[in-house]
């Protein structure tokens, strides 16, 4: 946009990154958007990030898809084409919109009919809205008739939300991130917010500002721990043994909550038990931290008027991020630092909607709000809804489908807004099972790695051309608006899902987006209270919110937990290592994860011209001694191998990274890092390893 261009109108929105749900304003020319300006909303209050602020002309970018395409019938699919658009593009004819449904809606029907639902899967978006999110589930339940159904939660926060669920009866945060400032002591773990959520790292600085304890606990040295009253830079992967030393400190040295402990939870025999053996004298050598540390740091939290936990992946994404949430939720429970403000559990949400989205049941073991497909009550519930029947039994998560195709088993998908060719672990896996589908139908608005293997690619809306819901971390729904129309032939994401549901022989009759939302709310008691007029004139509402004068609660578990008992439950855990050890051969530990001026995959960012500016190039983050060690000098290329695959890129010197380590944001499709990732999954979320594999880096190789 010229930079003295008048804009005509504002529209109100949202930004569309991460889980903070920060308000904006769009100022607008003709359909074009200028500028972005922060609104005073309930988790920024005005304020924005670079990607908030400078995120936006992605919208504008010339490769958007804006008529659908089919695949030629002379260009067969080879997972090799994900790596290269420019070809993959003269595999594709365009086609009308008639042409391309019809085809769609014929290559599904014959696998479901000849093979039955469950050869058939899709994978929602936790960028889209909640709406969005609400039909597609829909439709794989109803049309496909399977439950095979999930979208990137399955690579985020699985692991927490298992946690959460058993322990807690409630997936949700308990508290708002804005708690922090109510909070006396902070324990920020495995998350680094001034990166991936940065107006919540800002509350927080603010929070030390004015006197709060931050105790930050991170592998890598973060912008944040230069704030923090402790750091404790702990060995990737120790989780559990720092945590049980915590817990062990604070039940030997008296200083649990026993009345809330026998009033509000059962277990608790057996986490004590668990935990006295893990002394932080045992402990020490095997996260790294000195014993007098442990100690004082169990204490701080256990004993401040109020504590407050904050998580990210680098909890979440191990073999064993359900037992590091369920160490951090029995940290809570024993002292008593939960169902009050200030304190709490929170697992920062990564997406813009990918609290929303899980809500509302994309997910392949839950109706939406959590119901189990495998429980007769609220079967019958959705089949009445619904007017169906509906399959009893749980489908398969994302790293599931992906091994289902190749035994055979799964033969079509629906990707919608989702990129798993540069997403999954060991990308290349997932490219090969995605080019050896019968038939693969993509919904987006660029030409993704994903939709290079695809056979038929239908042209989508951005977040600025839609209008609908959206449920940030803290669980506040908010409304997102339209300022601009799509360009060419490309359609608003609730019309294609409508169009392929009708080609399904399924008969949807919504008028709008908010017919969509009052049928979900009829579905979700959750979201009971939040009506779509409601939603217009406050703009944000909080749920719990069960009727219309219900204001909504920012705070949960004040009185009982919504287990069948009222009561949180302890669940003790053992130490389990990584699935894949570094060892002679491959002797670094690969952590992966984003960076500030990039949104996973960059489909969006990397065509925005200030963010793609700002970072233009991938890059291998190594401690400088390392480095050394390596005859690499900052700025050289290296190349990094595992087991699975080879990248090469720029080696950036980072003396906050471990010794013996390497950290790569997964945005580069040139340097695409989970082409070296580990698809070992965790037993109870089905959440992959991205946080720990084995990899050896060498100076060289072509960037
Ligand atoms: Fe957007 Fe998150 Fe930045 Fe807020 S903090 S502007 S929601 S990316």
């Amino acid at each position: 946009a010229a930079a003295d261009a008048v804009p005509e109108r504002e529209v109100d929105s949202l930004c569309p990154f991460c889980g903070v749900g920060c308000q904006l304003t769009y100022t607008v020319r003709g359909n074009e958007i200028l500028s972005v300006e922060g609104r005073d909303g309930p988790a920024n209050h005005k304020r924005l990030c670079v990607k908030g602020r400078f995120g936006f002309d992605y919208a504008h970018h010339p490769q958007r898809l804006t008529r659908p395409l089919i695949r030629r019938e002379d260009a067969p699919k080879d997972a090799a084409a994900a790596s290269d658009p420019d070809r993959a593009l003269q595999a594709f004819r365009e086609a009308s919109w008639e042409e391309a449904l019809e085809r769609v809606g014929s290559r599904l029907r014959g696998l479901r009919d000849t093979l039955g639902g469950r050869a058939l899967a899709g994978f929602g978006s936790a960028k889209g809205s909640n709406e969005e999110a609400y039909l597609f589930q829909k439709l794989v339940r109803t049309g496909f008739g399977s439950n095979n159904v999930d979208h990137c939660t399955r690579l985020c926060h699985a692991s927490s939300v298992a946690a959460l669920l058993e322990g807690l009866g409630s997936a949700a945060v308990s508290n708002p991130v804005m708690d922090v400032m109510q909070a006396e002591v902070v324990l920020l773990i495995g998350a680094n917010p001034a990166v991936n959520h940065p107006v919540a790292a800002s509350w927080i600085k603010n929070a030390v500002k004015q006197g709060t304890r931050l105790i930050v606990a991170d592998p890598r040295r973060s912008d944040l721990a230069r704030h923090a009253h402790r750091f404790l830079q702990f060995r990737p992967d120790t989780d559990v043994a720092l945590l049980n030393a915590m817990m062990h400190v604070i039940v030997a040295e008296g200083l649990v909550d026993e009345g809330f402990i026998a009033s509000r939870t059962i277990g608790y025999e057996a986490l004590r038990h668990k935990v006295a053996p893990c002394s932080p004298e045992l402990m020490a050598p095997v996260c790294g931290i000195d014993a007098g540390l442990i100690r004082e740091v169990a204490r701080l939290y256990a004993t401040s008027r109020a504590s407050m936990i904050l998580w990210g992946m680098g909890v979440s994404q191990h073999v064993h991020g359900t037992d590091n949430a369920r160490c951090l939720i029995s940290l809570a429970l024993m002292t008593g630092q939960i169902g009050r403000p200030g304190t709490g559990l929170h697992p920062l949400r990564g997406q813009n909607n990918v609290q929303g989205a899980s809500d509302a049941g994309l997910i392949p073991m839950v109706f939406p709000d959590y119901q189990r497909v495998d429980s007769a009550a609220a079967r019958e519930k959705f089949e009445r809804l619904w007017q169906t029947r509906l399959d009893p039994h749980p489908g398969l998560t994302v790293v599931e489908v992906m091994h289902a195709i190749k035994a055979g088993q799964v033969r079509g998908m629906y990707i919608m807004g989702e990129n798993p060719a540069m997403s999954d672990p060991d990308a290349s896996h997932a490219r090969e099972a995605l080019a050896a589908l019968d038939f693969l139908v993509v919904q987006d608005i660029f030409l993704t790695e994903t939709a290079c293997l695809a056979d038929v690619v239908l042209p989508a809306s951005a977040f600025p051309e839609k209008t609908g819901s959206f449920t940030n971390t803290d669980r506040t729904v908010q409304l997102g608006r339209q300022a601009i129309e799509p360009p060419g032939d490309a359609r608003q994401d609730l019309w294609i899902i409508g169009q392929v549901a009708r080609q399904l022989g399924l008969d949807w009759r919504y008028a709008g987006v908010s017919e969509v939302f009052e049928e979900m709310r009829h579905a979700m008691p959750s979201i009971a209270g939040i009506s779509w007029q409601r939603l217009q004139r406050q703009g944000a509402v909080t749920y719990p919110c069960h009727s219309e004068d219900d204001p909504g609660a920012p705070v949960v578990f004040t009185g009982r937990f919504p287990t069948a008992d009222g009561r949180g439950r302890f669940v003790p855990v053992d130490i389990i290592p990584a699935a894949e050890q570094p060892d002679a051969d491959y002797p670094l530990v690969l952590i992966t994860g984003r960076q500030l001026e990039h949104w996973h995959t960059g489909s969006m960012t990397r065509r925005s011209a200030v963010l793609d500016a700002l970072e233009p190039d991938p890059v291998a983050l190594v401690h400088p001694l390392d480095l050394a060690e390596r005859d690499v000098a900052p700025g050289g290329v290296v190349t990094i191998e595992s087991r699975r695959g080879r990248i090469s890129l720029y080696a950036r010197a980072d003396d906050g990274m471990p010794r013996g380590a390497v950290f790569v944001a997964f945005c580069y499709a040139e340097a695409a890092v989970n082409g070296l990732t580990n698809d070992a999954l965790d037993p109870f979320g089905k959440i992959p390893e991205f946080k720990y594999c084995a990899v050896r880096l060498r100076g060289g190789g072509q960037a």
